[in-house]
């Protein structure tokens, strides 16, 4: 199996997208060996984003739990695949919070994805994908598999757009452009989003959606 192989098959599992990455200087110690990383991007259904005005969906939490759904499944069955090409593989779950730490997961997507090139990370704190905006999921696996890997994307995009800075309700959007090596708190305020879904949002999905900064953000629309 090389990278083309690798691309087709998590493409004919319903992948969007899929991008390397070398990620040996920030994967942690105990995964040293795990220099690549693959993100798996799937783009998030237009007509669901586009239905939400000043609150989450139904259809939105329902839709959000699905693609995280498929894109562990899609990178469970990439890691049997590697690893019965004698490959090591760790999938990262799409959707983690550590009980340890609070709002990270174990390996963080939207490094991987702005290493291998797919997009870059918006003042929202979101990544934005080149084509489909703020408007995915992503999934990243952790492999010893060489992979040719992407141009990685240092700087953000969003110029002097504040349109996500004004449209979020919890004022939790700090208004900065990022670039490489920042971190997330000075983008956007992590407990200040959670705090408003969980008292606004109790309706649907008990707070763990909202939704609003997907939909407004004008890159993928
Ligand atoms: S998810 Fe909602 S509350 Fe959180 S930053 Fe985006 S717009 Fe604001
Ligand atoms: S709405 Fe504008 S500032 Fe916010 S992430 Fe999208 S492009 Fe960037």
């Amino acid at each position: 199996m090389n990278g083309h192989d690798l691309k087709e098959f998590m493409k004919e599992l319903g992948i969007s997208h899929v991008g390397f990455s070398d990620v040996e200087k920030v994967v942690p110690s105990n995964w040293s060996r795990y220099h690549y990383a693959i993100s798996l991007v799937v783009q998030l259904s237009n007509g669901i984003i586009d239905d939400i005005i000043d609150e989450p969906t139904d259809t939105y939490f329902s839709h959000y739990r699905s693609v995280n759904y498929h894109l562990n499944e899609v990178m469970l069955k990439t890691t049997i695949a590697l690893q019965n090409c004698g490959f090591g593989a760790i999938p990262i779950p799409a959707s983690q919070s550590l009980h340890n730490k609070s709002y990270y997961g174990a390996f963080p997507h939207k490094t991987a994805a702005t290493l291998a090139g797919l997009g870059w990370i918006g003042k929202s704190a979101l990544f934005i994908h080149h084509q489909y905006g703020p408007r995915v999921r992503l999934g990243t696996i952790l492999t010893d598999m060489e992979l040719p890997v992407g141009t990685p994307v240092t700087e953000s995009s969003c110029g002097n757009c504040k349109i996500c800075v004004n449209s979020c309700p919890a004022m939790a959007i700090q208004g900065q452009n990022w670039i490489q090596g920042m971190e997330r708190k000075e983008l956007y305020d992590a407990h200040g989003c959670s705090t408003h879904m969980k008292e606004h949002y109790q309706h649907i999905g008990r707070g763990s959606v909202c939704g609003i900064c997907i939909k407004t953000c004008p890159v993928g629309r």
